[in-house]
């Protein structure tokens, strides 16, 4: 745990007793707080009682007396309306934090010298598979890694600090909205399309929620920057006018399309990080025009670090990325350009980081190759939760059995009309199936209703295909959330696991 001072002796208000909560509690008296906890829930009450913490109802509490109010990131800091808390501290002047906000201070309470780096990790896709993919890459390289935050361990339940340790943090938008000195060393921001609206008033809101996490940066500090969408770019441009030196990523087109070039899946698209001058923050283009996937481009080009599925140039070196099994498509070689270049800029080699990246075992629920079933594979995309992740996965295959579904968020699966043509045929479950009928209109698709019969089906139309056309793809990438049939979209990744196993293939194994 990390203990949290600097509220030595002072009340503070922690409201939502979920696992940060809770975790706060315990770090803020651990650091000689007296942490005054609340939940609209009786069970959390009892169980912080049961803990041995002081529990008062905050609707009746003097609010004058509280130093902060640590506000769980379930609950809204502003829209659709402030939580109730909220009006309250606000009234009384009592600041509004969270949990990276105090693990923030906690580290900034630690001497100069004494304290550890920290990267940590936003976007609206692929943060956990860039924390884990950075963790791994690091501790492969033999550095003392926590991996934490959004992801896994809560930050304030992970190891105490030590100044050779490197936190490796995911942060959510609404933990970002807590947050007012977070200084990470290394600052990723992946990537950002439209996501949690409802919670940030809209687009600008969450944009600049994204954008605190640049709020404070240190002089040494390394942002990484996706500039693939305009809200990227115009934070990194920001950044720039600050006169802070931004490194940024961005999938370009490949030159080699539509030219003779590769003509898998993936083709056209690379990913090009390099660094952006301060004051000149504008993106100059990058053609790698004289490369091609069978010549590796020039090591004397010197303009950073790019990739694209199955090829990364960094530092002057081509590297096949191809055995890297999990990291599959374009996005996982974005995930990848960022994990190179976080690594880099903590002094990890180049031939260490990249070994990095080829061993990395993969999440679950992310582009998971789950099984096989003679020449057809599973492939669980479960935490495909929006439309903007399922074009990932979609675009990662020329052709799949596609199971989607669930409830939808806002725009269904309209932007993703362009992938239609690489849908054999789609398998719709959940509340979102009849809508998604509609969209895919004249694509090959059935009424599924559950996984189990999406499973069924997909897998049957994907065996008989496979038997005149060679392997084929099931993949369950659903551009919706869960909760309309499952708890979570772990669940629903389990479900299409154990159908997929019931129905006889054999669990993938990576070797
Ligand atoms: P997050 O933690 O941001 O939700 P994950 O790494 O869990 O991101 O991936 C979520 C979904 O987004 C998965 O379906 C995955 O295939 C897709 N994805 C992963 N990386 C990226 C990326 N760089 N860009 C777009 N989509 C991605």
């Amino acid at each position: 745990m990390i203990p949290v001072p600097g509220f030595e002796g002072r009340r503070v208000a922690v409201f939502g007793l979920g696992r940060s909560g809770l975790t706060a509690a315990r770090a803020l008296k651990a650091g000689g707080a007296q942490p005054i906890l609340w939940d609209d829930s009786v069970s959390s009450r009892m169980q912080a009682e049961a803990e041995g913490f002081a529990v008062e109802d905050l609707t009746a509490a003097d609010w004058s007396g509280f130093a902060a109010l640590v506000l769980s990131p379930g609950a809204p800091l502003t829209h659709p309306k402030p939580h109730w808390t909220v009006d309250r501290a606000k009234a009384a002047n009592v600041p509004v934090i969270g949990d990276i906000e105090l693990f923030a201070r906690a580290l900034a309470a630690l001497p100069e010298g004494r304290r550890p780096r920290v990267v940590a990790i936003t976007g609206t896709n692929g943060k956990s598979t860039t924390t884990a993919l950075i963790g791994w890459v690091l501790k492969q390289a033999g550095l003392t890694v926590h991996v934490g935050g959004n992801i896994g361990i809560g930050v304030l339940a992970l190891p105490a600090p030590t100044p050779e340790a490197v936190y490796v943090i995911e942060v959510s938008s609404y933990q970002l909205d807590l947050t007012t000195s977070f200084a990470p060393d290394v600052a990723i921001l992946t990537n950002i399309s439209p996501d949690h609206l409802d919670r940030h008033g809209g687009m600008e809101g969450y944009v600049a929620a994204k954008a605190r996490l640049f709020q404070a940066l240190g002089p040494q500090a390394v942002p990484l920057i996706g500039i693939d969408e305009a809200e990227g770019q115009a934070i990194a441009n920001a950044l720039g006018e600050r006169g802070v030196r931004v490194e940024a990523v961005r999938s370009l087109p490949s030159p080699l399309a539509g030219e003779g070039g590769p003509s898998g899946p993936d083709e056209g698209y690379a990913v090009a990080q390099e660094t952006l001058p301060p004051a000149h923050p504008t993106h100059t283009e990058f053609h790698p025009s004289s490369v091609s996937l069978r010549e590796p481009p020039s090591p004397a080009r010197g303009e950073g670090t790019w990739a694209w599925p199955g090829l990364l140039h960094a530092d002057g070196k081509a590297i096949d990325l191809a055995p890297a099994r999990s990291l599959p498509g374009r996005h996982n070689a974005q995930n990848a350009a960022f994990a190179y270049a976080a690594a880099r800029a903590l002094g990890v080699p180049h031939d260490t980081a990249v070994q990095g990246l080829m061993t990395f075992p993969g999440l679950a629920h992310r582009m998971e190759e789950v099984a096989r079933l003679g020449a057809v594979r599973f492939i669980n995309d479960s935490k495909a939760t929006n439309a903007d992740a399922a074009r990932q996965a979609l675009s990662s295959y020329g052709r799949v059995f596609w199971i989607a579904g669930g409830r939808a968020k806002d725009g269904g699966i309209e932007d993703l009309t362009d992938l239609f043509p690489r849908v054999a045929h789609a398998y719709l479950i959940g509340e979102a199936a009849e809508d998604f009928a509609r969209t895919l209109s004249s694509t090959p698709h059935t009424l599924c209703r559950d996984m189990a019969t999406a499973v069924r089906q997909a897998a049957a139309d994907a065996a008989e295909a496979a038997e005149t056309e060679g392997p084929q793809v099931v993949l369950l990438s659903p551009a919706c959330a869960s909760f309309d049939q499952f708890p979570d979209f772990e669940a629903r990744g389990e479900a299409f696991r154990a159908a997929v196993l019931n129905f006889g293939a054999t669990p993938f194994v990576q070797g």
